[in-house]
């Protein structure tokens, strides 16, 4: 029997999320041949959690928006470390790129006069987030699925790649296995768009699901790939946090967006006495103001609750740790306040927050309409990944792009909400039209067969190693990288905690080779969990190295020993890569220097 099948396509992309199909509709049409892998069910993508809704400049409900402004507050957001050459594109193309998935059949929330309504969320200056109630993501997929299943495409569901190949420095294809035989596929391709989403999993408490891993990106690394940023880990400051089989799980800023609260036991809104100076000109500093800025007064300036992520998750961490915090170790969320305010409250909440509502009824037997929620920060994005060209989203492996969430510049220091949704559709795009020229300029690269039995035989030890005695379990590896993860590399760090999570991953590699496990093939968890680990490890490395090069408190990277911003830093991006030897090797980089007119605008937004 052949040791595995060859599936062979002009492009290869690995994801079925929103920048992976985005990706390979574009790819389509330029009239190459596309293949989508992914290690889910089509439609099981991360995408599909999205809530809150896609940021785009469109001005339909405040007609003082535009590209200059979305752009001014996506660098403002990230801290001044954005790739300000994504910021700018992001900016002026993502309004077309939601207009477009109208067009392909997306039915968006309306505002009175029937145009798609936007809704407010932290760090935008005006209305900006089309949405969907709080399904957006869902739509999203559906749409571009639809869409897509009509353009050619094929598709390998439950799928897992586990190595790129090159051949002479040019990306060649990918070795992957299906998840329900365990049986090896080869993928010949003369492009490959990296499209695999976050690494939330490799943290004790997160907002992402199963398959955020950080898989893909350690895939590009270990190719050759440089990343860059990887010390910015959005803490989404809305996680639930109880009941414990729930912790984490996201609750939409949509909420906060709707005129929801934060209040501490001492029934305090303590974002109020924390305003940062870069905000304190746009935030309103009484509730009353606060409130009428959520019903969409456009005199009135944002309330506090809506700053940016990495703030507000702070404020609720030193709350709880400042002994004001609730029962369950969080601080109150409250929309049911708004019934003192207007008269349709119960029904409004329920339209506006339909699976909130649900979850909170379903997992914690709360009623929000009623009561407060318990809410606390949770692992939720990462602004780092995969260093690529603005304009093409090639990395630096010839052949290989990336885009969506596994790829990095957009955000710099912190993400603003929405952002990621508009990211994957502009930037899905250019890496599809930009790979398929590739693929029409380029002939396919020769793969050796003896590279291709080295990686099968290497995915192949863990059965072997379960007869040794005493193997490793795998998951028991993954759950100790997740606990230590949580404690020393997450919402505040420094330098010792971070050296000590270095020797930590050392010992978990130490023991990761020696991981073994036993059953058969056939959807065999353990062996998925023993692949992966390499590649989460590798994350949990490369963010570590990179928050100890930062020696300062920036977006969503916080030191306690160095809780200042740092001039000099806030010049750098640090950037991670593979050595010949195989080691992991970390450098701070002068970042781009901006375009005068794009200074020029940021200077008149300030
Ligand atoms: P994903 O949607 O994560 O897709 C990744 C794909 O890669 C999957 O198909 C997966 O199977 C595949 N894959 C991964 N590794 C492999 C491998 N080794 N082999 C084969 N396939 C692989 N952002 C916003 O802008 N607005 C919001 O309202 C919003 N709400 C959010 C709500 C929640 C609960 C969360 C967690 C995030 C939210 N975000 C939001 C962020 C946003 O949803 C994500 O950043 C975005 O969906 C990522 O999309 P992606 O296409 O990059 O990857």
């Amino acid at each position: 029997m052949e040791k595995y099948t060859t599936f062979e396509h002009d492009v290869l992309i690995i994801g079925a999320g929103g920048a992976g199909l985005r990706a390979a509709i574009e790819a389509s049409a330029a009239g190459v041949s596309v293949g989508v892998v992914c290690r889910s069910l089509l439609g099981k993508a991360h995408t599909v959690m999205a809530e809150g809704g896609v940021a785009a400049a469109l001005a339909n409900v405040d007609t003082r928006d535009g590209w200059q402004t979305h752009f001014a507050d996506t660098m403002r957001g990230g801290q001044y470390l954005n790739d300000w050459r994504m910021a700018e594109l992001h900016a002026k193309e993502a309004p077309e790129r939601v207009r477009e998935l109208e067009a392909w059949g997306a039915i968006f929330d309306r505002t009175k006069d029937g145009r798609i309504l936007q809704r407010n969320f932290g760090g935008h200056k005006y209305p900006r987030l089309a949405h969907v109630g709080d399904r957006t993501g869902l739509e999203m997929i559906r749409t571009l699925q639809d869409h897509g299943i009509h353009q050619g495409i094929d598709f390998h569901q439950e799928i897992t790649i586990i190595s790129l190949l090159k051949e002479n420095d040019r990306i060649a294809g990918a070795l992957g296995y299906d998840r329900e035989k365990g049986r090896f596929r080869l993928y010949k391709s003369k492009a490959v768009i990296i499209a695999t989403g976050g690494m939330g999993k490799i943290y004790k408490i997160t907002s992402n699901s199963w398959d955020c891993t950080g898989g893909g990106t350690s895939l590009a690394y270990h190719a050759g790939a440089k990343l860059i940023d990887m010390e910015f880990i959005q803490f989404h400051p809305t996680g639930m946090v109880w009941p414990p089989s729930v912790r984490g799980l996201l609750i939409t800023e949509g909420v906060r967006g709707e005129g929801g609260v934060l209040k501490n036991s001492e029934g305090r809104r303590f974002m109020f006495d924390d305003v940062p100076d870069l905000y304190k000109h746009q935030t309103s500093d009484n509730e009353e103001e606060g409130w009428r800025y959520t019903q969409g007064d456009k005199d009135a300036k944002r309330p506090p609750e809506l700053l940016t992520r990495d703030h507000v998750a702070r404020c609720i961490y030193r709350e709880v740790k400042e002994g004001r915090g609730t029962p369950h170790g969080g601080a109150y969320l409250d929309i049911a306040w708004i019934k003192s305010k207007i008269s349709n409250a119960e029904v409004h909440i329920k339209k506006k927050l339909p699976s909130m509502y649900h979850q909170f009824k379903e997992l914690a037997g709360i009623d929000i309409t009623k009561e407060p929620m318990e809410v606390g920060p949770t692992t939720h994005y990462i602004m780092g990944g995969i260093r690529v060209d603005a304009d093409t989203q090639m990395t630096d492996v010839e052949g290989l792009f990336a885009a969506g969430e596994c790829a990095a510049g957009l955000h710099g220091a912190n993400r603003l909400g929405g952002n990621s949704l508009s990211d994957l559709l502009v930037f899905g795009k250019r890496a599809g039209e930009f790979a398929a020229q590739y693929a029409k300029e380029h002939s396919q690269m020769q793969i050796s067969e003896e590279q291709v039995a080295n990686l099968t035989g290497l995915a192949e030890k863990p059965f072997a190693r379960y007869d040794q005695e005493n193997p490793e379990n795998p998951f028991q590896i993954q759950s100790d990288l997740q606990e230590m993860m949580q404690d020393l590399v997450g919402i505040i760090r420094s330098e010792k905690g971070l050296n000590e999570a270095l020797e930590s991953i050392n010992k978990l590699k130490d023991r990761a080779v020696n991981a073994g496990i036993g059953g058969n093939r056939e959807y065999n968890p353990g062996w998925h969990t023993t692949m992966e680990l390499k590649h989460m490890l590798t994350i949990a490395e490369s963010i570590t190295r990179s928050a100890i090069e930062r020696n300062e408190s920036r977006g969503g990277h916080y030191r306690s020993d160095y809780t200042e911003k740092s001039e000099a830093l806030g010049q750098m991006n640090i950037c991670v890569w593979k050595t010949e030897s195989g080691e992991m090797q970390v450098e701070k980089i002068p970042k781009k220097e901006i375009r005068n007119d794009l200074r020029e605008i940021i200077e008149q937004m300030k």
